[in-house]
Formats: structure tokens, sequence, C-alpha cells
């Protein structure tokens, strides 16, 4: 998956991870067992906050979730309901004032807050309540919904939450736990996903299923887009509103199929490994290339260059070995040096690769050296050929919904030609998949979100880029 150090840094950073459970004595523990099943989804700081139903019990730090939590750690947090968060950082600078679960203090007692998404209105709303003498503790959206359901003259805190979620725009499937309760809400556009399941008597409910196998809980459904569930207790269903109406196409982000989410995970009602390989499938239709073999981009862009080689029945091989156990780097290294790390995490392997003409599946290019890198590194291998195939349209804008992307400027489509591209990569070939093709092999393709490739934003917001900038062509 991803994370592979300096070959991740070209890559859209997964938004966050969150996790709940209510009613399981050992609550924590198992947060922490999501939380690992959801460390691909943000791998900056990792949070769990437990309730005993009388008092909150919290820890958080930044790192993996192994480097924040130890045995001591989790034997602190006592209580059988949880809530836990795994972040990158998409909005708000990375501290660890922004680490999340974020824990406030209202009229009526202690919240946890666990938000994955970003919010587009969050900077004017928040501009609005310092003016009107608000104190903010960091700088992440999340806190403007913590603000404005404290604000909220609603007695019971579901109804302060939907007064909140009703002055927000964007991206969110966030988690809510009260001293006694656990609440759960999707954007009605849906954008993220958000799953709820059981595991025993306890309900648990996390961003991917992924985080349920882990546990061996079972996946009951999806939390539907604009909907707001409430558990308070383990005898009885979840109560269930639905606080929008339903809108005619939603905007779930399509590139969780692409990269971001887990393949063995189900999200937006299909495993993510059944698109992911027919992007590779119809790249393959629509990019044919003369060639050996068909390696991936390990470990990402596996599954596409699999779809690939079975539509195209070019051979599937692994040509570059991807050292898992290389962790980010904190040095800043020299040039020669960085030309050398970049073999600890990647090597080529040459009898795969001496004297063949290769096609290299990828699933993205954001800025476009890491693929020059690509490049130079499978001809040091002994390809003869080295062909580029993206198993996903070029990227020409940045997503506001909670994936960290480069800005519209950085994003090396946005300002050239395929072509132009392909000189600067070095590769004898370069193809992209279409986004018609893309749409083709979504079962419901009206309703994915696709502002990073064409620049429609399915929620608008003051600063949106324009599809129409003039292009350096
Ligand atoms: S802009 Fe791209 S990354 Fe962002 S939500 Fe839409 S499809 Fe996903």
């Amino acid at each position: 998956m991803p994370n592979c150090g300096e070959f991740s840094d070209d890559k859209p950073k997964e938004e966050c991870g969150v996790f709940g459970i209510f009613g399981h004595p050992k609550a924590a523990e198992l947060t922490y067992l999501g939380l690992r099943a959801l460390q691909h989804r943000g791998q900056e700081s990792a949070g769990i906050v437990a309730s005993d139903r009388t008092t909150f019990h919290h820890h958080c730090g930044m790192g993996l979730v192994t480097v924040v939590f130890d045995e001591e750690t989790l034997s602190k947090l006592k209580g059988n309901i949880a809530v836990g968060h795994n972040r990158y950082s998409t909005s708000g600078d990375s501290n660890l004032e922004n680490a999340q679960p974020l824990i406030c203090q209202y009229k009526r007692g202690p919240l946890a807050i666990a938000h994955n998404g970003n919010l587009v209105n969050a900077p004017r709303i928040r501009s609005d309540l310092e003016d009107a003498g608000s104190i903010f503790r960091g700088t992440s959206d999340t806190e403007v919904i913590a603000h404005l359901l404290a604000r909220s003259q609603q007695t019971y805190l579901e109804d302060r939450i939907l007064d909140a979620l009703k002055e927000v725009r964007g991206a969110y499937s966030i988690l809510f736990m009260g001293k006694s309760l656990l609440i759960a809400a999707r954007d009605p556009h849906g954008f993220r996903p958000l799953w709820l399941g059981r595991l025993g008597d306890a309900y648990v409910l996390a961003s991917e299923t992924c985080a349920f196998d882990v546990i061996e809980a079972k996946a009951i459904r999806e939390i539907a887009p604009g909907e707001l569930i409430i558990i308070t207790s383990t005898d009885r269903e979840p109560e269930s509103f639905h606080f929008h109406p339903a809108l005619p196409h939603l905007s779930q982000c399509i590139f969780e199929y692409i990269y971001l989410a887990r393949p063995d995970s189900v999200i937006f009602g299909e495993l993510v490994n059944r698109p992911r390989r027919e992007f590779g499938r119809q790249l393959a239709r629509e990019s044919p290339a003369d060639a050996d073999i068909v390696i991936p981009v390990p470990d990402s862009a596996t599954l596409a260059a699999l779809g690939y080689s079975e539509e195209s029945g070019i051979p599937f091989e692994m040509g570059l070995y991807r050292n898992s156990f290389v962790g980010r780097s904190f040095m800043n290294p020299s040039k020669e040096m960085r030309e050398l790390m970049v073999k600890v995490k990647l090597n080529p392997l040459p009898d795969v690769l001496e004297g063949k003409r290769v096609i290299v599946v990828d699933d993205s290019i954001m800025r476009g050296p890491t693929s020059r890198k690509f490049v130079k590194l499978i001809r040091q291998g002994g390809a003869t050929e080295v062909h580029i195939r993206i198993a996903s349209p070029p990227n020409k804008f940045p997503c506001f919904y909670g994936v960290d992307t480069p800005t519209r400027k950085e994003l090396i489509a946005s300002s050239h030609t395929i072509e132009e591209i392909r000189k600067y990569i070095r590769a004898d070939s370069l193809g992209y998949l279409t986004i018609e093709g893309m749409l083709k092999c979504m079962k419901s393709p009206k309703d994915f979100c696709t502002a990073c490739f064409d620049g429609n934003y399915p929620v608008e917001f003051s600063g949106q880029p324009t599809t129409q900038l003039p292009l350096n062509f």
C-alpha cells in the first residue's frame, strides 16, 4: 500500500481514518487494532479517547499507531465506548494540537470528535466565529464543528450536531462520542466512506471494512449520505435520521478506488479490488503498447497492472522490489544521497527487466519527478523500452474535499500535454486512462466526484480554481 517514503511524496495523501466502538469491555484495544488496519489513511498522528460513562480517558501522539500506543498507554484508556483517529493533515498544520479525536467541553459535558474529510467553508465560519469572540485551539476545520454545536441552543447533543452540520459544506464522515453515546454522520454528497458493523453485542464504526475484518466484526451497512445515527444501547438498533434530502447524484471520491482505500475493503457498495483491477483492463483497451512484460509500481498499482496484463495478454511480472520496511526519512539529504536513497526503497530486478520492452503501470502522476526516477531505474535494470501507463486520468486540479494533492501549479498535467510529460519523464510512450473510460468501470458512474481530473467541483466554494485558467502549453 501507499507510503513508500520518497516515492509516495508524489502521491495524493490519504485523508484520515476513523474508528468507533460502543459497548465492548476492550473498547480501546479494539480501537487500536482498527486504527492499525486503517493506518494507510493517515500516518502523521493517532489518537484514542475512551469513555467509562463518567470520564474520558485519552491518549494521542505524532506518528504511527504502533509508535503512539503501547500496552501501558492502552491499559489507561478505560471504558466500553471509544473513538479513534489516524490523521494526515489535509487542513490545519501537522502538530499535536490538531491531532484527533478532538476533545471539547460543551454545556452538557465532554465530547470527542473524529473527522475524515475537509469542510470547504470552514475558513469563513471560523472567521465569523472569531469575530464573535470564539477562541480556537488549533487550526483544523473540525474545531469549527465543535464551536458550532457548542453555540447551538438545542437541548440534545444530536440536535446540536444537526444544527452544526446544517452550516458546514464539504466532506465529512464523522464520529461524535459523548459520555454514554456514539453518533456517526456522513455528508449528503457521500465523499468519504463510513461503515456500521457489529462485534458480538457491540456496535462498531469505521472508515473501511478492513478495520472490521481485523477484529472479526461483521459489516452491517454503510452509513448513507446525509444520514446520522445514534447509538445509545447495545440492546436496540441505532436510531437513524436523514438530515438532508437525497441528492440526485452522489459525489463519492473516485480516488478512493484508484489509490486511497485498501483493496480488501468494501466502500461505496463494492470491494475496492474490482474497480481498481478494471481500471487496468480499461487502460489496456484504451492505451495498448507492444511490449514483453507488464510490471506495476508496487504496491498501489499492482491490481491495475494485473488488470492490464489480463486484458492485453502480456505477462505480468514484478520488476521492481519495494522495501516495505523503510519508514519516512527525516534527513535532509544531499542530491547524491537522495539518488541512492531511491534504491533503498525501490530496486529493479535485472533478471526480470534485462532486454525487455516493459509496460509500467502506475496509479497516478502528480508532479512528475517520481515517474522520471521510475523510468531511469527500470532502464538501469536493463529494460530496452519503458512504456508508462497510468490507471487514472491526468490529475489537473487539486482536491478540496480531504485529499492532500499538490497545488494546481505543481500538478504537471495542469500545464503540460501528455507528450510534454512523456518527454519530461523520458519514457518511450505514456498513456492515461480517460475520464470516460474510468467512469465506464463504475457501476453507477454519476455518483462519483471527478473534480481532480475535470475541475467540476460538486460543492462550490470561494477561491475555487477555474477550469478556464490559461494553460502553458
Ligand atoms: S477532487 Fe478527486 S480526490 Fe478529491 S474528492 Fe473528488 S475525486 Fe476525490
